[in-house]
């Protein structure tokens, strides 16, 4: 523990940590600046997703700056910031629906083998985990799997897009583990919900109770 201790004041020495809203010095967040990450947010209804929960919009609050330091730069650690500053909007439409009945799941968007050896981690996995943890739901990284590469969404647009995914998730256990079973799928960014329609579809092909999808940010111009 002291070591613990010891050896994070040291590197604090060496790399001192800004907060990305106010640049204070200390942590990647500061208290105050937690509670600006999410502004805006919103309930989707969706047409195979029972329901999507939106926390915030990319063009307000940090919830953008956040996600860019957390994907690009590898700050892992903002996974446990990112959700455990939920807005309480959100944490009450989480426990409406969690405290329906049966199990539920949280479920991350797969990512292709190749991708995720670039990047070294899928950050949807790292929130889904985390919900978990904080939710007490199970957790299973390999209910869904990508079967292939697909091209960046980001210069498609919806057609385009649907397209691009066509058959490019797969569930990844036994048909049992998901029949009639609920599930929380969770990703960080949002923009034509059609990655998260797909993942729900393959969810409810194989006779998923309830899909809803939780997505840390709305953006308007691609991801
Ligand atoms: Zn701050």
């Amino acid at each position: 523990m002291f070591l613990q201790k010891s050896w994070r004041s040291f590197l604090d020495l060496l790399f001192p940590v800004f907060c990305f809203g106010c640049r204070k010095e200390g942590e990647f967040c500061c208290t105050a600046c937690r509670r600006n990450i999410y502004l805006g947010g919103t309930v989707l209804s969706g047409e195979k997703l029972d329901r999507v929960i939106v926390a915030g919009d990319f063009d307000r609050g940090l919830i953008r700056d956040l996600l860019h330091q957390f994907k690009y730069n590898g700050i892992r650690s903002l996974s446990e910031i990112l959700i455990e500053n939920l807005p309480d909007w959100v944490e009450r439409e989480l426990k409406n629906h969690l405290d329906s009945l049966g199990l539920w799941s949280s479920v991350s968007i797969p990512m292709h083998w190749r991708r995720k050896a670039e990047r070294g981690f899928n950050q949807s996995d790292l929130l889904a985990q985390e919900i978990s943890k904080r939710w007490g739901l199970l957790y299973n990284s390999k209910i869904l799997r990508k079967n292939r590469h697909t091209e960046s969404q980001m210069t498609l647009d919806r057609e385009g897009r649907l397209i691009n995914l066509k058959n490019a998730f797969a569930v990844g256990v036994d048909a049992r583990e998901i029949e009639g079973k609920n599930f929380l799928l969770v990703d960080d960014v949002y923009t034509t919900g059609t990655t998260l329609e797909e993942c729900a579809g393959v969810l409810k092909f194989h006779g998923a109770a309830s899909v809803i999808g939780l997505v840390l940010g709305k953006n308007r111009n691609g991801d």
